[in-house]
């Protein structure tokens, strides 16, 4: 039986966040990991994740606002470039209480931020077409991550800093009946002081032994390749979510310009 004080099960975006930030704060952690580090099975793969600090509750933005200098930190830690804040741009028509309730937070925890007219948004992002007549807001400290890269540093720098990285490890059972929490891989037994299940699309499986109920569902995103490039670099796009469709686009990294989507948007007509 193995004895750990922190033990991380699964290394996606979350559980590779928690391994570096237990070692940063200088306790042993152990991470478990099914597959390789930036395996693209689970739901953190690809170039780009929405950094949002738009919400309709204070609570999400200030936590949001809170992230920036730990990423910042990290960036300078591994000389790596995770964190684009490119600003994101919500629009909809005018009245949409959705929308109105998030940009009184904004206001209420001072976030910086403009509020567009149509006209001033396809004036300003020539990459966009949004019809006439809705208001948009843009929030600058937004932006995205580069999710998969981000992975891959928090482990790095976890593992530069003493913590334990099992890949190819894969966590069959958990038993919490004893006085410390007991997990079964298929390459031996671990006993730990703190468990942290960051399991993604599988936790689903890996919970329901413990009697937590999680549905998983599915989601899907695109990538296109406009013919004009340059207008949807990040220099020249924010991220884009069209608010009443639940739609986001984001600008190129690689390999194109993302787009995900809940509804099919009308693509055409935003984007030039
Ligand atoms: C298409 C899509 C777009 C999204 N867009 C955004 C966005 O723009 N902004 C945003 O904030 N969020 C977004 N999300 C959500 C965000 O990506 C996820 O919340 C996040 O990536 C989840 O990370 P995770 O670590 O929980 O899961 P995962 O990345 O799936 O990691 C779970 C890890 O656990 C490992 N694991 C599972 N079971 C076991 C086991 N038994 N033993 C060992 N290891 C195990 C897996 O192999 C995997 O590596 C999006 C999600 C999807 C799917």
């Amino acid at each position: 039986m193995n004895h750990v004080e922190y033990l991380v099960v699964g290394l996606g975006a979350m559980g590779s966040a928690a391994l570096y930030h237990l070692t940063q704060h200088g306790v042993q952690a152990t991470g478990i990991e099914q597959f390789e580090v930036g395996h693209g099975f689970g739901s953190s793969h690809g170039h780009s994740r929405v950094f949002r600090t738009f919400y309709d509750k204070p609570v999400y933005t200030e936590l949001a606002m809170a992230s920036i200098p730990l990423w910042r930190n990290l960036e300078a830690q591994s000389d790596e470039h995770l964190l684009y804040q490119t600003g994101m741009l919500c629009y909809a028509p005018p009245g949409h209480a959705s929308l109105e309730q998030h940009i009184r937070v904004q206001a209420s925890v001072g976030g910086s931020h403009d509020i567009l007219s149509s006209e001033e948004v396809n004036s300003r992002y020539p990459a966009l077409h949004i019809p006439n007549g809705n208001i948009a807001c843009l929030t600058h400290d937004s932006g995205f991550l580069h999710a998969a890269l981000a992975i891959r540093t928090h482990v790095a720098q976890a593992r530069g800093g003493g913590a334990e990285v099992l890949e190819q490890t894969k966590v069959k059972g958990i038993d919490l009946t004893p006085r410390l929490p007991e997990v079964e891989t298929d390459r031996g037994r671990y006993r730990c002081e703190h468990l942290i299940i960051t399991a993604g699309p599988w936790a689903g499986r890996l919970l329901q032994e413990i009697d937590v109920p999680l549905t998983v569902t599915r989601q899907q995103k695109f990538y296109f390749t406009p013919q004009q490039r340059a207008p949807f670099l990040p220099e020249h796009l924010p991220v884009f979510v069209i608010t009443w469709r639940i739609s986001t686009v984001f600008p190129i990294l690689a390999p194109g310009l993302k787009w995900l989507m809940i509804t099919w948007g009308r693509l055409q007509i935003l984007l030039l």
